[in-house]
């Protein structure tokens, strides 16, 4: 049985990033809170707690004394830095640029008074950051099916969380586009002064592994998708490989996989989330060699 690990999955650059700021950190001062999961990956917490990262709940922040917290990978609303400094908290700033980009945009957008729509999971750590750049006034909708909630007679812009999937945000954008014109009844939407953009704030990191992944899970008998629970990206790109290959299975460590998956089969593939610790996965490939083979 040949077993390969997808070379284009794993952790993107902006994990990368705050992974490598929180062990920076760790290797200096041995302490360190997250508020937050640091990424949706157990394993690799567990990997950072024994150098001495603390994953804390914003009702902790209050509490703390002389503490160093980072900020993940998915951003905050402002109003954790304000409460985090009327508290005297040393913040240690780790959201990924590309969100702080898409930050800004909104908030500009906001601030001339356009209504914001984004596309994404309002429970979502990221888009509770960038709702809040809007002061909680931003319509999130995750589904076509949602348009309803939008005031068609507003200015209006749509932004996308940066792990949602294309397909569906330009069905959602075409969807408001023939909503604003049936609503006026008139000509075609280009020729009306209506104001409606849409801005694909979809992650490169993500969206390019679509693709890839694709080609990659059509390539082999079995697939063994690595990921947290947890992990909006890694849903997304498991249903991807699941649609090119039925036998793909989610797992979150080794632990987890099956004898019966591997029976009478040549090919197994390995891929992960932007979550996924490259060792994990190897880890994932070494027992599968050695106990399924
Ligand atoms: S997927 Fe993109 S936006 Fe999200 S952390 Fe990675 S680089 Fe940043």
């Amino acid at each position: 049985m040949k077993v390969t690990v997808d070379n284009n999955s794993g952790f993107c650059w902006g994990v990368v990033r705050t992974v490598d700021i929180a062990e920076q950190e760790l290797a200096e001062t041995g302490k360190l809170y997250s508020l937050g999961e640091i990424i949706h990956n157990p394993v690799e917490i567990e990997r950072l707690e024994a150098k001495g990262l603390h994953t804390i709940r914003h009702d902790d922040l209050k509490n703390l004394k002389d503490a160093k917290v980072l900020i993940r990978a998915h951003g905050e609303p402002p109003e954790t830095f304000r409460k985090m400094k009327e508290w005297g908290i040393d913040v240690i700033d780790a959201t990924c640029p590309v969100v702080t980009k898409v930050q800004e945009r909104i908030r500009k957008f906001y601030d001339k008074k356009y209504q914001i729509v984004i596309f994404g999971k309002k429970d979502h750590a990221e888009v509770i950051g960038l709702v809040g750049h809007t002061n909680g006034t931003a319509i999130v909708i995750k589904a076509v099916t949602e348009i309803d909630k939008l005031d068609f007679t507003k200015k209006t812009v749509l932004f996308s969380q940066t792990t949602m999937d294309k397909e569906t945000f330009y069905a959602i954008r075409d969807a408001i586009k023939e909503k604003i014109k049936a609503e006026f009844e008139v000509g075609t939407f280009e020729e009306m002064a209506l104001d409606f953009h849409a801005k694909d704030t979809i992650c490169g990191q993500v969206s390019g592994r679509d693709k890839k992944l694709r080609e990659f899970s059509k390539s082999n008998d079995v697939m063994i998708f690595v990921a947290g629970k947890m992990s909006s990206n890694g849903k997304v790109l498991y249903e991807i490989a699941k649609s090119e290959n039925a036998k793909t299975y989610f797992i979150e460590n080794e632990s987890e996989l099956q004898k019966e998956w591997f029976a009478g089969i040549e090919t197994v593939g390995i891929s992960g989330a932007t979550s996924t610790p490259q060792w994990l996965m190897e880890k994932v490939k070494k027992e599968i060699e050695t106990t399924f083979n």
